[in-house]
């Protein structure tokens, strides 16, 4: 495996960046990186690798990009927590356009595999509605189809996509409905951040500023599950590597909580306590989602294992130097 050719499409980007990474230090010597943000801007990047700056979204540079290669790992996308995709819809939608043009191009050119990311707002709505902390997902859960606006539909019709180039064109994709991942060189500020790092640094500047305080989105009682970068880092392998399965599966923690619990985390490695406040008109999500994670353990005797204090201590302590510097 280390003689493939891989590209990694979003290497400039959280999830991207570790698995360059990884490949690398596991010995693969033909690493290609892509992203569309100059190489200023992305959060790793690696020496070792091939490294282009182009959009994806345009045919030819996903051609140029897949030309020779393996193994597509597909990260690109226009994304970011829900502040960003609830304001974001069209942006978020365009992104159908770098799969496209990246499995049209793994037709033409022949790839071993094409792994998409997939994300667990492909969920029908109706089924998140609860506040409870056993709101499980399972895979068949996506039909009928109700997503998150905008953003889970255009990770829905990309997964539809992959089937159907795998059945009738033979391109050997993989999937997986990603839920919250989370870990240090990652979005930490300027809108696109996720509650983890959000929650991070809004802990870290009211210890800092002496402002014992912290805004929450919504009234905290949102339930979610989130998974370490490693579990993702794992799973993608398991997943892309898999000779037999080939259809979306969850990839995430099922380790709820609620977002008051997470504050609670935070503060705990923090050692501090904060007034809360909520804003309820903020963008929130949906109430309830956790990860079924029946399927994963069934095909691969496995699930993602991290403890959520364990890996928000090392992203805390992360964010923490981020802000120190
Ligand atoms: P990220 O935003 O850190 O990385 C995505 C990268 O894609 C960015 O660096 C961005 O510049 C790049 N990109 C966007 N448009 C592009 C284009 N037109 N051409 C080339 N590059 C482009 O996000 P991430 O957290 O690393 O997510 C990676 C993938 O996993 C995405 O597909 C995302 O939807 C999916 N996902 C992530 C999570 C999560 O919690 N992080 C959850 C579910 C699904």
């Amino acid at each position: 495996m280390s003689n493939d050719k891989i590209v990694v499409c979003g290497g400039g980007g959280f999830i991207g960046g570790h698995l360059v990474g990884e490949l690398l230090k596991n010995g693969h010597k033909h690493v290609r990186c892509v992203d569309v943000k100059p190489t200023t801007e992305w959060y790793q990047v690696h020496p070792g690798a091939e490294n282009i700056v182009a959009d994806l979204n345009i045919r030819d540079n996903a051609y140029n990009a897949v030309k020779g290669m393996d193994i597509v790992y597909n990260l690109a996308c226009n994304m970011g927590g829900m502040g960003f995709i609830e304001n974001n819809k069209g942006l978020c939608m365009i992104s159908v356009l770098i799969n496209t043009h990246l499995l049209l191009a793994a037709r033409e050119y022949g790839v071993k595999r094409l792994f998409y990311a997939s994300s667990a707002c492909v969920y029908n709505a109706d089924k998140q509605v609860n506040k409870a902390l056993d709101v499980y997902l399972r895979e068949e859960d996506a039909y009928p189809a109700m997503p998150e606006d905008g953003y889970g539909w255009e990770k829905l019709f990309s997964e539809r996509m992959c089937r159907h180039f795998r059945e009738d064109f033979k391109v050997p994709t993989r999937m997986a409905r990603f839920h919250n991942v989370y870990g240090p060189f990652g979005t930490w500020k300027g809108g696109r951040e996720k509650a983890p790092a959000a929650i991070c640094r809004k802990v870290i500047e009211a210890k800092t500023s002496g402002k014992h305080e912290i805004e929450i989105w919504g009234d905290g009682k949102q339930t979610r599950s989130f998974m370490y970068i490693s579990d993702c880092l794992k799973g993608i392998h398991l997943i892309t590597d898999s000779e037999t399965w080939h259809d979306p599966i969850n990839l995430g923690s099922s380790e709820g909580v609620t977002i008051n619990q997470l504050v609670d985390i935070v503060e705990d490695i923090a050692g501090i306590k904060l007034k809360r406040s909520y804003n309820l008109n903020a963008p929130k999500g949906v109430n309830g989602r956790n990860s079924d994670n029946t399927l994963i353990q069934k095909v691969f005797g496995w699930e993602p294992n991290m403890k959520l204090c364990d890996g928000m201590e090392k992203t805390y302590r992360w964010i923490h130097d981020q802000m120190a510097k």
